[in-house]
């Protein structure tokens, strides 16, 4: 509309209130449709019920404060679950049992790194998930710096015998953590004695971010580290300065045998139509540093927060709401494929499953995969979310946990989106605790899923099947 034009039509409506109420009556009589109207009470409902407490933050306080951080294989992780487990039968959920998963069990042992030539200079580093340990003296070597895979490839000739440091700045975590999964068997095929990562996030008060590596099959296993960006930077400096670095780093990992944990399973059974079920939840697991409260603490915290309210409020859906703490995402995704596995006959009958592994900032909506009835449907129920501004329906609705069941199904999926601003900043890092998250925001995260999957779980017609398997 050109400006006149637009100057003119607000005018008119100014002059005529009356014509606004019927216009905005005309436009929700097009967008709302008649089944969505019954749902308008009881989400009003939720959302007062919702944000009325800080309880969803105070679990989590409660969850990371006396666990900690939760590795797979770890006796902090086993005792979380069976906390979980416990708290979920005082819930007073029916079904609550843990199902069997085998996950691997890394352990990180003491580490550390150093600059030792030109001049002693201690280097804030973790060392890479998975990653093989060190001889007990370490490995010590001149350090190559280099700023990408084509980069490295340049100066293979040089990689020989050195430790490679990918000093590589964080675009997107997509793009960015490639160097974090395969630099290490890129680094070794060009002969290096070890690699050292730039973490990856963005820089943030010199703290070192972990996360998994891959190794390849066709290369030889070298231990892998990061390091802060700072100090990344500091060795790129060195090297433009023609400065010739050593580092020694010292890396206790080790692999041991698998060991036997859990995903927790906990229903709110439908009363009409209980064998159709809609999936939430996050997972057990963390990383072996900070508190794993963003990741995903806060994930498992707030699924369970929504079925908590829908249980208090009364709300019995006509489709069973079913809460998963899934285990095990972080170094093997056990859990997402041992509920696969256990499911395989059910999965015709999964409704929906619905991930929170984005951190629990401020809501903004949900990521959606699916067909596009569904799609059109999931907007509908969206627009309740108007109150607290978590309407937004977007697409990329997977997660790593429900990824192996949603592609085995071809099955709706849905994560949970929230304000990201601040998630790669302490993901993976010792600074992954509480008192990052904001109670308020929580809130509204429990709020925004109680409604959506109340409403998908209890409307007369099942939502759409099919989904893009992603
Ligand atoms: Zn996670």
């Amino acid at each position: 509309m050109a400006p006149i034009e637009r100057a003119r039509t607000a005018s008119l409506l100014v002059l005529c209130p009356a014509l606004i109420v019927l216009a905005l009556a005309l436009v929700g009589a097009q967008t709302a449709p008649a089944w969505l109207e019954p749902y308008r009470e009881p989400a009003s409902r939720i959302l007062a019920a919702a944000t009325s407490n800080t309880d969803a933050w105070q679990r989590l306080a409660e969850l990371t404060d006396t666990f900690g951080n939760r590795l797979s294989g770890s006796p902090q992780l086993e005792a979380a679950i069976r906390w979980a487990a416990a708290e979920m039968k005082a819930d007073g959920f029916d079904n609550v049992h843990t199902e069997p998963a085998m996950v691997p069990h890394w352990v990180r042992g003491d580490e550390r790194a150093d600059i030792v030539q030109p001049i002693p200079q201690s280097l804030a580093m973790l060392g890479l998930g998975n990653s093989v340990g060190t001889p007990p003296g370490g490995v010590q070597a001149e350090t190559l710096v280099v700023k990408s895979f084509d980069d490295l490839q340049q100066h293979k000739d040089e990689a020989a015998g050195r430790i490679v440091v990918f000093n590589v700045p964080f675009t997107n975590y997509g793009e960015t953590v490639v160097y974090r999964s395969d630099g290490p068997s890129q680094a070794a095929r060009a002969g290096a004695v070890a690699m050292l990562l730039r973490s990856v996030g963005p820089p943030g008060l010199r703290t070192p971010h972990t996360g998994a590596l891959r190794y390849g099959d066709d290369a030889p296993k070298i231990p892998a580290a990061a390091i802060s960006t700072e100090d990344a930077d500091q060795l790129q400096r060195m090297q433009d300065r023609g400065t010739r670095v050593t580092v020694r780093l010292v890396m206790g990992a080790q692999m041991l045998p698998d060991v036997e944990s859990a995903n927790v399973v906990a229903d709110l059974t439908g009363r009409e139509r209980p064998e159709e079920v809609v999936v939430i939840g996050g997972h057990s697991d963390s990383w072996d540093v900070g508190r794993g409260a963003m990741d995903d603490g806060g994930g498992c915290i707030v699924t369970w927060e929504a079925l908590r309210v829908l249980k208090r409020l009364n709300l019995r859906p006509r489709r069973t709401i079913r809460l998963v703490l899934f285990v095990n995402e972080e170094n093997g995704t056990r859990g997402g494929m041992a509920y696969r596995d256990r499911h395989t006959a059910e999965l015709a009958n999964h409704v929906l499953m619905l991930e929170s592994d984005s951190g629990v900032f401020r809501p903004l909506g949900f990521g959606f995969s699916g067909s596009d009835a569904a799609r059109a449907i999931v907007n509908q129920v969206a627009t309740l979310l108007r109150p607290i501004g978590a309407d937004r329906v977007g697409q990329g609705g997977g997660g790593t946990d429900i990824g192996p069941a949603v592609q085995a199904g071809k099955l709706p999926a849905m994560a949970l989106e929230v304000d990201g601003t601040r998630y790669f900043l302490i993901h993976h890092t010792p600074a992954d605790t509480v008192d990052k998250l904001d109670p308020a925001d929580m809130a509204r995260c429990v709020a925004a899923i109680a409604v959506m999957t109340y409403v998908v779980a209890d409307m007369p017609e099942r939502l759409p099947a099919g989904g893009d398997g992603k």
